[in-house]
């Protein structure tokens, strides 16, 4: 059951206790200068040990494997003690600033310039400032568990509001972060972006969804927009059997869709960014399919969380082997969601997993290297950029792509061999009753994240049967090999037709012809009751099978 509730702001008030002798970091964020693409920053460092104080800024970014030195963007850097004189700082190396000489308390300022609208960096300019925390703000070393004070000025006359999963105080410039983890994860957009809220009952709890939305759209496409959004959300809880509690009770969506923008998705706790250069108009599935992936992480990586990315290291690459895991899943439950809540048709669903099955039997990379291995070059390839050429045509697979066809071949396959009774869902769930439940001793912070280890117990405990599980994962995860899709299609009442002459199956080849997956009907003939019923109890809303 949902309620909409149309252009109302929530104010919900979720103080974080502020640890004593323990002074607030203070970041106060200013514009002087939008058009130019720059903003100022002035933070405050109070009650600080004696020695250095060990500025950094970040080199990597939750979710955005690849290494960035966000530094490079960060100029007319100045230090002053409490009452404004000068101090001296070393800079031994590009992301690093250890101030030595004061007596307690600092303040650096700096400006930075950013101009691109995405998931990951920062972009500002005469309609707003879109802050990944990240690639926009300094830190200090060993003061990651002092509360956190944010204060925003925008430029004269503009009427910039603040969307951001910080919590609110009784000013709408002036916001808090629990810790430096979850300032980090608090993505920022000020801008005159438009708001749709609504809302969810979910047990004892009613969580607060909210969209802001900076578009050239219409409040009418938005309307509609939003009554998209709310169809997914309530579909993705069908899968956990509840939400996240999320911290502040709400969620929101910072969307972006902007002839500017450049085309991404970025889940954290409790916010995403949406962004792209395309409109709702143009483009609804398409933003629904990022909205329905990026929601879908609240659980599976968010809270869900690989050890290796537990707590993530701002300074260096994080590797995590279940990449495969975290945005593989992900990427097969964003379309099935879709499908799910009948946003998508059957064809349509069906056409996704035509890219991913062709995807993975025909890049040659699978020859090199398994689903997990792949995982671990995410710094490589996850929004790398390089001067030379690499070779990753013929030496990788998308974890992302690769680890979807994994998703659709274990939830067939659990499916196949329970009747139905067992499926991917319960999987996930299982994860979630372990991992992610249980929370974190803050806000930010996981406090069981998984391992490959726990993965296939789960599935050993989910399934009945531990050398199932240990088959699965030694063949398909960390083996190179693919489940037989033809087979488990045929279940669910699909085909797989070559789409070149020839012979074509969804097996093992690398490259040869390329294949289609369609349902039967498109085929010639209507799916029989066995196959209309495995399909129904997949592919149908869970809210009304109960699946
Ligand atoms: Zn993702």
């Amino acid at each position: 059951m949902a309620r909409r509730i149309l252009r109302v702001a929530f104010v919900l008030l979720w103080a974080p206790a502020l640890a004593l002798g323990q002074a607030p970091v203070s970041y106060r964020l200013s514009f002087p200068e939008p058009e130019h693409r720059s903003m100022q920053i002035r933070i405050r460092f109070d009650d600080l040990p004696p020695g250095p104080l060990e500025l950094r800024m970040s080199r990597s970014s939750p979710g955005r494997y690849a290494v960035h030195d966000f530094a490079k963007n960060v100029y007319d850097v100045r230090f002053a003690d409490g009452r404004g004189a000068a101090l001296r700082a070393i800079h031994p190396r590009p992301h690093e600033w250890n101030v030595i000489g004061h007596t307690g308390s600092v303040e650096v300022t700096y400006r930075i310039f950013g101009d691109r609208v995405d998931g990951t960096y920062l972009a500002i300019d005469g309609t707003h400032a879109h802050i990944n925390a990240p690639a926009a703000l300094m830190w200090a070393r060993g003061l990651e568990a002092r509360p956190v004070a944010v204060r925003f000025l925008p430029p004269a006359g503009a009427s910039w509001r603040v969307a951001t999963q910080l919590v609110p105080g009784a000013d709408p410039l002036a916001y808090t972060a629990p810790n430096f983890q979850y300032l980090m994860d608090s993505p920022v957009e000020l801008s005159g972006a438009a708001l749709r809220t609504f809302t969810v009952r979910d047990g004892p709890r009613t969580p607060v969804f909210r969209l802001a939305v900076h578009h050239t759209g219409t409040d009418a496409e938005l309307d509609t927009f939003t009554a998209d959004v709310e169809r997914i959300v309530g579909e993705a809880r069908q899968v956990f059997g509840e939400y996240p509690p999320f911290e502040g009770n709400s969620y929101t969506f910072i969307a972006d869709y902007l002839p500017w923008a450049v085309g991404d998705g970025m889940e954290h706790r409790n916010s995403s960014v949406l962004t792209s250069a395309s409109s709702i108009r143009s483009n609804r599935l398409g933003l629904l399919d990022t909205v329905s992936h990026e929601f879908f992480h609240a659980w599976n990586v968010e809270r869900i969380r690989p050890r290796a990315l537990e707590p993530f290291d701002f300074e260096e690459a994080n590797v995590s082997g279940e990449l495969w895991f975290a945005e593989g899943f992900t990427s097969y439950y964003g379309p099935l969601i879709l499908r799910r809540a009948g946003l998508t048709q059957t064809a349509d669903f069906a056409a996704e997993m035509t890219d991913m099955v062709n995807t993975v039997r025909t890049s040659p990379g699978r020859q090199v290297r398994s689903a997990e291995e792949m995982s671990r070059l995410a710094p490589l390839v996850d929004g790398a950029a390089y001067v030379d050429r690499a070779n990753f045509d013929n030496t990788y697979v998308s974890y992302y792509t690769w680890g979807a066809a994994i998703a659709l071949g274990l939830d067939l396959t659990l499916r196949d061999r329970s009747n139905g009774r067992v499926t991917l869902d319960h999987y996930m769930r299982a994860l979630w009753e372990t991992h992610g439940k249980p929370g974190g001793k803050a806000p930010g912070y996981v406090d069981n994240p998984y391992t490959m280890a726990d993965l296939e117990a789960a599935l050993a405990a989910v399934s009945g049967d531990a050398a199932f599980a240990d088959d699965f994962f030694a063949r398909y995860i960390q083996g190179r090999e693919l489940v037989d899709y033809e087979r488990l299609l045929a279940r669910a009442g699909f085909v797989v037709q070559p789409v070149s002459p020839g012979q074509a199956r969804a097996g093992q080849p690398i490259a040869g012809p390329r294949i289609a997956i369609v349902p039967v009907e498109q085929a010639g003939r209507e799916p029989t009751a066995d196959e209309r019923r495995f399909r129904e109890r997949w592919l149908s809303s869970t809210s009304r099978n109960g699946s």
